[in-house]
């Protein structure tokens, strides 16, 4: 690899200000991108518009006319033919060029023109006829832009035969590539626009396939090289616990269980991913997929990310294994060190079947018997670490995620690549749309006299407060604020109130009296956000929920989705905020979550939506999964066809690729063990 120090040609000085941005070989050099183009192709007189920037070229006809203001300002001008048109040019600032212009001189200048008065008031000035018409912008703090360009010329000259081309010439026909070695070039040294798109096209397509290669090989080698455990469960004992339900399993959970005991009966790893909204019955299918793991002789468990939610799944699992025979645990924060210890020897022992709890699921002294199925519920909102350590319980456990955070088809591409997918789309029953309506701050006692009227009718409502970003202690205190205010206005009705700060049993206590329906409306900050069930809650009102992304809007309203009564989500905010108003617009129009999240993605972009934690994961020197989701599109087809088609083991044109994906994989593998 050649280093830039050692090329006679570059100063010091320039080899320090590459190294200093992290660029030391001519190969880095050259797979720098500029950060932008300025485009000064020469526009015809005639075509210019008014007030648009615009690159002209003629000849002097004047002597310049030179006016200094003060110090070191100045105006000059000067009278130019453009295309045959006596045009006025008008420069500040550049009076130390006047002996450059005179009569005959070439001019090319970039600006804007007054057709009115052909007046044209120059930005830049250029004398150069020869010059590239497209100037690559590399914003290399220490070395300027033509310097950086005439270096690359002269590097890309002497080294560009060496660029190594990863993409086959079959693949780069099918997909209308250009070599790397032509992009290489049209990307740092341009000539016409046309062709440092096409480059640019190239590159990304690059980045992207190699990135889509690396997650289906992951699955490709997943499948093909099945080292997983096979969980042979009793199909019969399975059928008669879900004759056991009090309903029938609608289509899409059908589908979506015989997909999961399918990945779990086979002898490969399952990795797979359950979403649909909330209410939409996943957990009941996840019940039934760990009770499958239990008659095989394994033991299951699920990760929550919350304890109310822990707490929550733990009561509808002994409800529904009620004359089964399963052991059902609770590894709560809240358990004495006597209770865990006796827990954990349970665990170890195998007494216990199914075993429920947050993250500390996955501490390192939680040593299960015989792990057949690790169930992670919103496993986004699991920290990185927490989840590699909870995958390093074993990397074959087969893996069942899910999520009411219904995923874009795109993000679903690039996150997702390495797992499967099922989903329930329907909701179970015939549950009625909730009515969404944004309301001003100003009319919020419309939704006042809304929320009387549904609890004497013996409905219940969620209040929930705005989240304060800044402050967990402003958080509590406007709680406390909305929750005495709705006291002293529903005098006759009973009010609670949740928020993070109280204990474990405090918040169990809460939300037992509102799920009995002693308690009818319930203040509460947005702790509870996921998957608490009160089908008799018909009514949510969200304050200040310009604080709120849509994602999180969706969600929470989707707490009410459970009813069978009409049931109705408020938005209420004082904000004017185009952005905020726009979010809050789609939440009102828009009630599937796919089509929301779609919206969702293209106002915030991917990193929001996954949290900071994952944003790093998928990031591209060039594209971007969100503006660039079309080549997305094809390099995950092209991906796909590469591979399954075996091309990429059996054609040697493929070598490179391979050879990147595998690296990639065998480093995966060592993560995970
Ligand atoms: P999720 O986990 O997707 O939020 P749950 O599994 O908790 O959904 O289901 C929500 C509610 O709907 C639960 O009370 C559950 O018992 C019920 N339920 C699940 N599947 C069905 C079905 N097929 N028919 C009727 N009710 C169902
Ligand atoms: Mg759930």
């Amino acid at each position: 690899m050649v280093q830039l120090q050692d090329l006679k040609y570059l100063t010091v000085k320039a080899v320090q200000a590459f190294k200093r941005n992290g660029i030391n070989t001519v190969f880095d050099l050259l797979y720098h991108y500029p950060t932008r183009y300025n485009d000064y192709t020469i526009t015809p007189i005639s075509e210019a518009e008014l007030n648009k920037t615009v690159t002209i070229a003629g000849i002097v006809t004047s002597k310049p006319n030179v006016a200094m203001v003060k110090n070191n300002l100045s105006v000059m001008n000067f009278f130019a033919d453009i295309d045959g048109e006596k045009v006025r040019v008008t420069i500040f600032n550049r009076h130390f060029l006047r002996t450059k212009i005179h009569y005959g001189k070439y001019v090319r200048l970039t600006g804007k023109f007054d057709g009115r008065y052909n007046k044209f008031i120059a930005a830049e000035i250029t004398f150069d006829e020869y010059g590239t018409a497209i100037n690559p912008v590399f914003n290399i703090k220490g070395i300027d832009d033509k310097k950086v360009l005439e270096i690359k010329e002269r590097i890309f000259y002497e080294y560009g035969d060496k660029l190594k081309e990863d993409l086959p010439e079959d693949l780069r026909q099918e997909y209308n590539l250009i070599s790397i070695k032509e992009a290489i070039r049209s990307i740092n040294i341009p000539e016409t626009m046309d062709e440092t798109l096409s480059a640019i096209y190239r590159i990304k397509f690059e980045e992207l396939l190699k990135y889509q290669l690396k997650v289906k090989y992951l699955m490709y080698m997943r499948k093909e090289h099945p080292e997983g455990i096979v969980i042979n469960y009793d199909k019969e004992k399975v059928d008669s616990f879900i004759s056991s339900l009090t309903f029938t399993l609608t289509d899409d959970q059908n589908t979506c269980l015989k997909e999961i005991l399918n990945d779990l009966s086979s002898s490969y790893k399952m990795n797979r991913l359950l979403q649909g909204e909330v209410g939409s019955g996943k957990t009941v299918i996840s019940a039934i997929a760990l009770y499958a793991v239990c008659t095989a002789g394994y033991q299951g468990a699920i990760m929550v990310p919350t304890e109310v939610l822990a707490q929550q799944h733990y009561a509808t699992f002994q409800n529904l294994f009620k004359g089964f025979n399963i052991n059902v645990a609770l590894l709560s924060a809240s358990v004495t060190q006597k209770e865990r210890k006796t827990i954990l020897e349970d665990l170890e022992s195998g007494k216990i079947d199914i075993i429920i709890g947050t993250h500390s699921l996955f501490q390192k002294d939680v040593i299960f018997n015989s792990l057949g199925l690790v169930v992670t519920d919103e496993e986004h909102r699991f920290g990185v670490r927490q989840r590699v350590s909870m995958v390093g319980k074993g990397y074959l456990i087969d893996h069942l995620k899910m999520s009411a955070t219904p995923i874009p088809r795109t993000l679903a591409i690039s996150y997702l690549g390495d797992s499967d997918i099922s989903t329930i789309r329907t909701q179970p029953g015939n549950k009625k749309t909730v009515i969404t309506k944004y309301i001003d701050y100003n009319k919020r006692f419309e939704v006042f006299d809304h929320i009387r009227k549904q609890v004497e009718e013996g409905r219940q409502v969620y209040i929930i407060t705005p989240m304060i970003e800044e402050s967990q202690a402003l958080d509590l205190k406007n709680a406390l604020d909305v929750y005495e205010n709705t006291k002293n206005y529903y005098k006759d009705f009973k009010v609670g109130l949740i928020h993070g700060k109280l204990k474990t049993e405090e918040k169990e206590a809460v939300m037992q009296a509102f799920a009995s329906g002693e308690i009818q409306i319930l203040v509460s900050t947005s702790v509870i956000e996921v998957g608490v069930n009160v089908i008799n809650a018909t009514t949510i009102v969200i304050l200040d929920a310009d604080r709120f992304g849509i994602a999180q809007l969706h969600q929470m309203r989707g707490r009410v989705q459970r009813s069978d009564y009409q049931s109705y989500c408020f938005l209420i905010s004082k904000s004017t905020v185009e952005t905020s108003v726009k979010r809050l617009q789609l939440v009102e129009e828009i009630n599937d979550g796919f089509t929301l999240a779609e919206e969702d993605l293209l106002i915030r972009g991917p990193g929001d939506i996954f949290g900071e934690k994952q944003s790093g994961f998928i990031d591209f020197k060039m594209a971007n999964v969100v503006l660039d989701k079309d080549i997305l599109e094809k390099a995950d087809i092209a991906a796909d066809n590469i591979i399954f088609s075996k091309k990429l083991f059996n054609n040697p044109e493929y070598k490179n690729l391979l050879e990147l994906v595998h690296n990639n994989y065998v480093l995966t593998k060592e993560n995970l063990e």
